[in-house]
């Protein structure tokens, strides 16, 4: 495989670009290698600059749905466009989207867009806490949201990836007011709630997907929303990656749930910069220039994302993917777990509509703690043999791999044959390391 000119672009990068990515996980850190760019996409493929193609499974972690350059999006954003890119007034298309969004989750009466997932939760947090008059906050540990200070406790993938425990620069005081609680398990929230009376609000990844697919159960899922409701404390549910996802209307449609506030991200925008947050009027009213929790943005709500989050949703839901998805995320499911069992891999496979993830572990991943007992140095390996068979992955044990509607049969086959290869490899390779 050859990575020539992104070894160039590298170096040549990485004199004004911190490490010459401008987010950390396309640094490629953790599978030992260095960042590839990319020089286009069409569908489901994505070709970096020394010419090789692969089938995409990270979709830009998650917005690129209907894959790269559906026609509907493409001609949306060109027509929006050519009226210009940013006016610092309102335009029609905000309150388009507003809709489809509103519309989606029921929850919702009011939303307001902001630029991207970190400033949603941000927002919605303050939201929270302007609305209950309380500053302690809820999190559990693997769930990433964003990464605003107080969030950036056990805050999964980038961080594990990196081994970094928060991230310096955190002042003990911004972190003073976040609460850890143990996904999947009800009594650790519990008991924060019996501790402390000034909790604003529990936030959760409905289906965790910063630590890799993580499903929460049933069980689980509707004792939190009891519990906070009986408690007075907010449920904020981050759908930054699951909204339109595994549902149109997000894991909450899908788990029957309804949140009180939700943020939203990624598909949200299609491709473009887009985040929202939303939710019953009582609460939104709080916002300013309703209410007075102050929030703004020079960019929220740009003519250009708004277009492209339109035409996005609109073609999403038309195409109405969901039941494709789960077919084949469940083939792959069974590909994976084939190929790790003929070679004599320990391997469990968490999936949830269109997310998917293999932690080569043989311990059950139901939190955190079981996901990092997988085994990163076989991640490793089966990354790069992805990678030479033409599967773009995220270059983490601890993403989500995303499908998209672009997918064909042809792509999903030649997948299943990547994982074949590489799991043989990894076999191969754990066996050179025991006998050395
Ligand atoms: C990606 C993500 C975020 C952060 O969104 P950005 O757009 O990267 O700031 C927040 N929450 C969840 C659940 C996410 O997956």
């Amino acid at each position: 495989m050859k990575l020539e000119k992104s070894l160039e672009l590298y170096t040549k990068g990485k004199k004004n670009l911190v490490g010459a990515v401008n987010s950390p996980v396309r640094a490629f850190k953790s599978v030992g290698g260095i960042p590839i760019f990319i020089d286009r996409a069409k569908g489901s493929k994505i070709i970096d600059v020394d010419g090789n193609e692969y089938i995409d499974l990270v979709l830009s972690y998650g917005p690129m749905i209907l894959g790269h350059r559906n026609s509907t999006v493409e001609k949306a954003v060109k027509k929006a466009l050519k009226k210009g890119t940013t006016f610092g007034a309102s335009t029609v298309g905000e309150i388009k989207l507003a809709k489809i969004v509103c519309d989606a989750f029921p929850g919702m009466d009011k939303v307001r867009f902001v630029s991207s997932g970190t400033e949603a939760v941000f927002s919605a947090i303050r939201l929270a806490r302007a609305f209950t008059g309380k500053n302690k906050i809820i999190k559990f540990a693997g769930c990433y949201h964003g990464h605003a200070d107080d969030m950036l406790v056990a805050a999964g993938s980038g961080l594990v990836t990196l081994s970094i425990p928060g991230s310096k620069g955190v002042p003990p005081e911004a972190v003073a007011n976040t609460l850890v609680a143990v996904y999947n398990d009800i009594d650790s929230v519990e008991q924060h709630l019996a501790k402390h009376n000034d909790i604003a609000a529990v936030i959760i990844e409905p289906i965790a997907g910063n630590m890799g697919v993580v499903n929460p159960t049933q069980e689980f899922i509707e004792e939190l929303r009891d519990l906070t409701k009986a408690s007075g404390v907010l449920l904020i549910i981050d759908e930054v990656m699951t909204g339109f996802r595994s549902k149109f209307g997000g894991a909450q449609e899908l788990l029957g749930v309804e949140a009180d506030i939700t943020c939203l991200g990624k598909v949200v925008g299609g491709g473009f910069p887009v985040g929202a947050y939303g939710a019953r009027n009582e609460i939104m009213e709080m916002v300013s220039p309703l209410g007075d929790m102050y929030q703004a943005g020079t960019l929220s709500g740009n003519p250009i994302a708004m277009a492209c989050g339109i035409a996005t949703l609109t073609e999403l839901k038309k195409q109405n993917p969901y039941a494709a998805f789960e077919k084949t995320a469940s083939f792959l499911e069974r590909a994976l777990l084939n190929a790790a069992k003929e070679n004599g891999i320990d391997l469990q496979v968490n999936r949830f509509g269109s997310m998917i993830s293999p932690f080569f572990t043989k311990e059950k991943v139901v939190d955190f703690k079981t996901a990092l007992t997988s085994d990163t140095n076989k991640f490793k390996t089966f990354f790069w043999k992805m990678m030479e068979n033409g599967v773009f992955l995220p270059p983490s044990q601890f993403e989500a791999w995303f499908l998209g509607t672009a997918m064909s049969k042809r792509d999903i086959y030649k997948v299943r044959k990547a994982i074949d290869i590489a799991m043989k490899a990894v076999a191969k390779k754990s066996k050179l390391t025991i006998e050395n």
